[in-house]
């Protein structure tokens, strides 16, 4: 078959792009996904009444576009959420950022990230080489010995001097110096950071939102594996179809993409590419627990580096008097019974649930693709990949397919804007 707009994966990136299309009366298109279902990691599950996304997912919108498209797709069915995030180390609990709560801290700790603090405030910086450079540059040596350190190697499985700072800026929340110092002695009076307040939908998980982008659109192919995509030829094997095109969205982890067409410079490029990946680990008990939303855990002693609570982000997530949780783990993390009982030791010994609780049931999450890695090469490697696949009629998008640190509302908004440039 031929089409104008051939749309790799219906995750939000695509369904956006197929949905923006029909809204302006496109209908040469195809949208293909392998799996049986739409949403990519924007998918909701339902078990034993149970609401469970692929461990958080929480809409954090910040621009007008993002919000007028969210509240015109969800209705009455969102809700305004207030972050309620700390950091557990030692055996101290830190309302998050870190950096803005020292108040929180021990003696001992709180006069090391104060000394830290003020060191860095007597140096001028060259610029950065990596993260480290930078959170030192920014916090000091107490902060970043504390937590950045070792909370960001549990996070991206690596150190943060083999990572670049060029993702932190809309992530890591960034007080001034002074603001830090002041938060040793009281906590601080404003929010700090993206997510201060999210957006969750009252029904139906964070899948409701990919369901009602999902609504409106006519050519999604479900259970359809891109194996191969030919830029020269403009073609690609979708599952059984052989599809010709004039342009191709792509949404699909960009090394992954790149590896399709078989082409020796785009392998090349894709082996420079790194990832992580995610397991993740959810249960329910039956006691009603005191709310909170998500919580850090950097030590190493701790084998999750966070957990957060699904049945605090709508009272829908789960039955009156069930908490449900999500647990984050490395990648490699063994799905075994034995992982589950030290994952249990460790949330009672943090106070999180109680030897005596009853655990209804559980079940483990992989997560293939999970974060970007931003190491020395990702930077030229993506922007030489996109480059030359732009010249080939190829428009990539998302947080997999521009192999970015990004979100589901720039997902959404990627998505019209590549609808908009089609037409
Ligand atoms: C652990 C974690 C937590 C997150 N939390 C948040 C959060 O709280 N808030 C937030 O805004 N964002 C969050 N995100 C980011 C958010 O999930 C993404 O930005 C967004 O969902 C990306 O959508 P996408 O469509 O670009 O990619 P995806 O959702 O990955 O969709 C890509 C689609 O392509 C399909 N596909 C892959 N290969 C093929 C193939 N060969 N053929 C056909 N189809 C294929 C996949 O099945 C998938 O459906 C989180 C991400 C992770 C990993």
């Amino acid at each position: 078959m031929h089409v104008k707009t051939l749309i790799l994966g219906a995750g939000l990136t695509g369904l956006s792009t197929a949905y923006h299309l029909e809204k302006q009366g496109q209908t040469d298109y195809l949208l293909v996904e392998k799996e049986n279902a739409p949403g990519g990691l924007c998918k909701s599950q339902v078990l034993n009444g149970c609401t469970f996304d692929f461990s958080g997912h929480l809409l954090h919108l910040h621009t007008p576009e993002g919000k007028k498209l969210v509240k015109s797709l969800l209705g009455q069915n969102l809700r305004r959420v207030k972050r309620r995030a700390w950091i557990y180390t030692g055996s101290s609990r830190v309302p998050f950022p870190f950096q803005a709560n020292l108040f929180a801290l021990p003696e001992k700790a709180r006069k090391r990230c104060l000394n830290g603090l003020l060191a860095c405030a007597r140096q001028t910086n060259p610029a950065p080489k990596n993260f480290k450079e930078w959170c030192l540059q920014s916090f000091g040596a107490g902060i970043y010995q504390i937590f950045m350190r070792p909370y960001n190697t549990k996070l991206w499985g690596r150190n943060p001097e083999e990572m670049t700072c060029d993702w932190c800026g809309p992530f890591v929340p960034l007080p001034s110096v002074e603001e830090a110092l002041k938060s040793a002695v009281r906590p601080p009076k404003k929010d700090y950071g993206y997510n201060a307040y999210f957006y969750y939908p009252a029904r139906g998980g964070c899948g409701a939102l990919a369901e009602a982008l999902a609504r409106p659109i006519t050519h999604l192919s479900l259970n359809t594996p891109v194996t191969r995509i030919d830029l020269i030829h403009k073609t690609a094997q979708c599952g059984n179809i052989a599809v010709s095109f004039d342009y191709v969205v792509n949404t699909l982890p960009l090394p992954e993409f790149l590896r399709l067409t078989g082409e020796a410079e785009f392998s090349a490029l894709a082996n420079k590419l790194v990832h992580t990946q995610v397991r993740v680990y959810n249960f329910a008990v039956k006691r009603a627990v005191k709310p909170f939303s998500w919580i850090y855990f950097p030590d190493k002693e701790d084998p999750f580096y966070r957990i957060g609570l699904q049945s605090g982000f709508s009272p829908d997530n789960a039955p009156q008097g069930i908490s449900t949780f999500y647990v984050e783990l490395p990648g490699n993390y063994p799905c075994t019974q034995q992982s589950e009982k030290r994952i249990w030791k460790a949330l009672v010994q943090k106070g999180i649930i109680e030897e005596s609780d009853d655990v209804l049931f559980s079940f483990w999450q992989s997560l293939p693709y999970a974060y970007a890695v931003y190491d020395k090469h990702r930077a030229s490697a993506v922007s030489q990949a996109l480059k030359a696949l732009a010249g080939c009629g190829c428009l990539c998008a998302g947080r997999y397919g521009k192999w970015e640190y990004s979100f589901m509302e720039k997902s959404l908004l990627e998505g019209l804007d590549l609808a908009k440039k089609l037409v």
